[in-house]
């Protein structure tokens, strides 16, 4: 898709995973023919930025050789699916993510809204309850727990059919109406149409939300990416080491590893103060920006009292993260800020520039020095 500063190309990996020829590989199209700096999502897809249209076609072709690639696009636009990065080989993700593949790729697979994702979360917990999707597939016991998005209620079934309950329940939010000029979510659905009878029979369990952090894990080393950003050289070093899982949290799993080397962009410590920041591209990489957004949100993260993260937004769509205690969006005319809202909330101080945000922070660690 086009954007301020050349095409963004968004590449899905397979089981959500990089192998160390892939993330070789992906490092190498990046600095031939984009920015030499990859992004995260938070859908766990890598993008590269900054693609002259010339350069399109070799980028796709060298994606293409790496088995970056669906066969046909439309079979990868319907291929949203997000898997818990610290799935095992024994657990059911493998299989049931494979098998949603398979049915999307098939030639009756439904026209599902871009957006419109799969989460795959089988872990002992589930780790994805905060992160985007519209069907969500979770452990229950030896079987698999399907449910909306947004609903109380699932459907529990063994893993071998956890796919085909979940592709059961895509083609029925085509067909109550779900999907609206290319758009449209589950959970707004949800308010309008009541789920069919199969699934209004298992509960939803309640989770803690994952707190999401750096350091070993059982499945590696989890290391954070300021905003997100993964150098191509530091990438080229990490595929030296081992493959890399892709998390919904800007950060990647090192597979296997306990430690990880000090490289550019890299985050490793649980005190690091740009784990609590996060920013949209903002200008000028986003031609919707109002404002730039990195250099403010550097600035900005030292001076947070404890606790309270913030994020800094282009503009009022807040396309990096809605769950910060802090939000600061561009508007032209300085930044709006809004203490505990998202970027569509109304603003609590409007016009700030950098010494206004700062005199705000220090006055709310003064007036609530515990927050
Ligand atoms: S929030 Fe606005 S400025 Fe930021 S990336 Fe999204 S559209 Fe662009």
């Amino acid at each position: 898709m086009p954007s301020g500063d050349g095409l963004v190309v968004r590449v899905r990996p397979m089981r959500g995973r990089l192998t160390p020829l892939q993330a070789q590989g992906l490092a190498t199209l990046a600095q031939h023919h984009a920015l030499p700096m990859l992004e995260l999502t938070s859908r766990a897809n890598v993008q590269l930025r900054g693609v002259h249209p010339d350069n399109y076609p070799a980028l796709l072709h060298g994606l293409r050789g790496l088995g970056l690639l669906d066969p046909h696009a439309d079979v990868e636009a319907r291929r949203n699916l997000l898997l818990a990065p610290f799935w095992t080989d024994t657990d059911s993700t493998a299989p049931v993510c494979d098998a949603l593949h398979h049915a999307l790729a098939a030639p009756d697979a439904p026209t599902l809204p871009a957006k419109f994702g799969f989460a795959i979360d089988l872990g002992a917990q589930p780790v994805l309850r905060t992160s985007p999707a519209d069907i969500r597939l979770e452990r229950m016991g030896h079987h698999v727990l399907v449910y909306a998005d947004g609903a109380s209620t699932g459907t529990c079934v063994p893993p071998d059919e956890a796919a085909h309950r979940a592709m059961e329940l895509a083609r029925w939010f085509v067909a109550c109406g779900g999907v609206t000029n290319g758009r449209g979510r589950m959970a707004s659905l949800l308010q309008q149409h009541a789920l069919p009878a199969a699934f209004t029979r298992t509960p939803v369990a309640p989770a803690l939300a994952h707190a999401a952090t750096v350091g070993p894990t059982a499945t590696g080393m989890v290391v954070g990416l300021e905003f997100g950003q993964l150098p191509a050289d530091t990438l080229h070093q990490l595929s030296t080491l081992a493959p890399l899982r892709i998390t919904p949290w800007r950060s990647v799993v090192l597979e296997g590893l306990h430690t990880a080397p000090a490289l550019p962009g890299l985050i490793t410590r649980t005190d690091d103060a740009r784990l609590r920041v996060a920013a949209c591209t903002g200008a000028p990489g986003c031609s919707q920006a109002l404002g730039p957004t990195r250099a403010l949100a550097r600035l900005v993260a030292p001076l947070l009292p404890a606790g309270r993260t913030v994020h800094v937004s282009g503009c009022t769509k807040g396309c990096a993260h809605q769950g910060a205690t802090l939000t600061l969006v561009a508007s032209g005319e300085g930044y709006h800020l809004i203490d505990h809202g998202t970027a569509h909330c109304s603003p609590d101080a409007t016009g700030l520039d950098a010494a206004g945000i700062a005199a705000y922070l220090e006055q709310a660690r003064l007036h609530a020095p515990h927050v």
